[in-house]
């Protein structure tokens, strides 16, 4: 697809920007300002936090009001009252992640929601206790399950397996990924991956892996933190047994957001799968009853404890409603096409420069991101050199990547056209 785009002039990407079937929403966020050549910032980070909505402040003013003006009584009065927060967010959320309403819950945030499925789902044996992983897993997954098995007893250098690429190679193949699977067998407990890799971008056939893994006998997880809001999902459909992620990357829900978490339909109502309990797990219609045991919801809100951090919630309804207007397919589709642009601007820059995207080119196995490596270049001083002189906003992971991501939702082809100029200046020719 890339080939059929011409890396082009300034005023071509501006055409493409006022043709493109799917209007950009950038008038409806708070584009970061730069007082250089353009008067806003080309951001590229939105994979890491997205950009802010205007009408976040409006929907979170809302609640400070409510709060200012009902004191305790805003749990049950008020616009949205409190205690059913999280019930505005049900509907879009499982929208996003191709799972029933019953299936998803937004609560905490994506590393403690990893915790607290791992309490439910890892439940090792002498035989069976081996997690799997990606060997660049974002190192707060790998912290995890390294702190599960050793909370379970068990040696996490022994306990946890981490697939790499093969030689020469930057991503899995989904063919290894089935077969390292099928070879730990009957030692498999868990499998968790990123649905798309934060550092490579890399989309994984998460269906294909959730058969794998059910066939070993093990559980099957996701984390959707670089998915979600990027890519359509199946996970009903998929099997998957289930998967957390948050909502401050692509989900623009803002700094800390609260987090979501999903939880296949058949482990629901189903006492005999372990939780850890609080307030938030019971019933509704009885909570007030102050009962000292449980009546487990038989939903994924069993998992939630807490009442709902409605101040941590209240951007990423105002975000929701985006996405719920626009729809998720059609943004996946400018998504492919924005990338392809990036991509396709990015090739001539590459072929003079000692630079790689170590993406997969083809569109079905990667989402918004493009990761781009470098040979002897402090990426860390380069990102600081495109921002400072260019205006463009990317961020770099060691040792040698940065990742650029064009967010349908406000960048613009305009916008890669600027972070490709931006290389050619940046990055001297080999
Ligand atoms: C962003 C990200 C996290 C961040 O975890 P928090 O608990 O939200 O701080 C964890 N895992 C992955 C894969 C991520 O991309």
């Amino acid at each position: 697809m890339a080939e059929d785009i011409p890396a082009n002039s300034e005023a071509t990407a501006l055409e493409w920007d006022a043709a493109d079937p799917l209007p950009t929403r950038r008038a409806e966020f708070h584009m970061l300002p730069y007082d250089g050549a353009y008067s806003e910032i080309a951001y590229f980070a939105g994979n890491s936090l997205g950009l802010q909505p205007k009408s976040a402040a409006q929907v979170l003013q809302q609640e400070l009001d409510d709060w200012a003006r009902l004191g305790v009584e805003g749990h049950h009065e008020g616009s949205r009252p409190w205690v059913y927060y999280h019930e505005n967010l049900r509907h879009t959320t499982a929208e996003l992640m191709g799972a029933q309403p019953n299936e998803v819950v937004v609560m905490n945030t994506l590393t403690v929601n990893l915790h607290l499925m791992m309490i439910s789902f890892y439940r090792p044996t002498a035989e069976r206790h081996t997690i799997l992983i990606e060997d660049d897993a974002f190192p707060s997954d790998s912290y995890a399950v390294r702190s599960q098995a050793a909370l379970r007893g068990f040696d996490p250098d022994d306990a946890v397996i981490r697939l790499a690429p093969r030689a020469g190679e930057h991503t899995l193949r989904t063919e290894d990924i089935v077969a390292a699977i099928a070879a730990t067998g009957d030692r498999l407990a868990l499998v968790l991956m990123g649905g798309i890799n934060y550092y490579t971008g890399e989309a994984i056939d998460i269906a294909a892996i959730t058969r794998a893994g059910h066939a070993a006998g093990a559980i099957v997880a996701i984390d959707l933190a670089h998915a979600a809001g990027n890519i359509e999902l199946s996970l009903h459909d998929w099997d998957v047994d289930w998967a957390a992620w948050c909502n401050y990357k692509y989900l623009n829900g803002g700094p800390g957001a609260a987090a979501g978490a999903f939880v296949h339909e058949r482990h629901l109502a189903n006492p005999a799968v372990p939780k850890l309990h609080g307030w938030w797990s019971t019933n509704p219609s009885t909570r007030f009853q102050m009962t000292p045991t449980v009546d487990e919801q038989p939903s994924a809100d069993a998992w939630s404890m807490s009442n709902p951090p409605i101040l941590a919630m209240a951007p990423v309804l105002a975000s929701y409603r985006m996405f719920a207007e626009t729809g998720l397919a059609n943004l996946r589709a400018k998504s492919k096409r924005l990338t392809a642009y990036l991509e396709a601007q990015l090739h001539p820059v590459m072929a003079t420069r000692p630079m790689r995207i170590i993406t997969p080119a083809d569109p079905e196995l990667r989402g918004a991101q493009l990761s781009v490596q470098f040979d002897a270049l402090d990426v860390r001083d380069l990102t600081a050199r495109l921002r400072a002189n260019h205006g463009v906003i990317c961020d770099a992971r060691q040792p040698d990547v940065i990742r650029l991501a064009p967010v349908p939702m406000y960048s613009t082809f305009h916008d890669c056209w600027r972070a490709a100029q931006a290389l050619a200046a940046e990055v001297p020719p080999a």
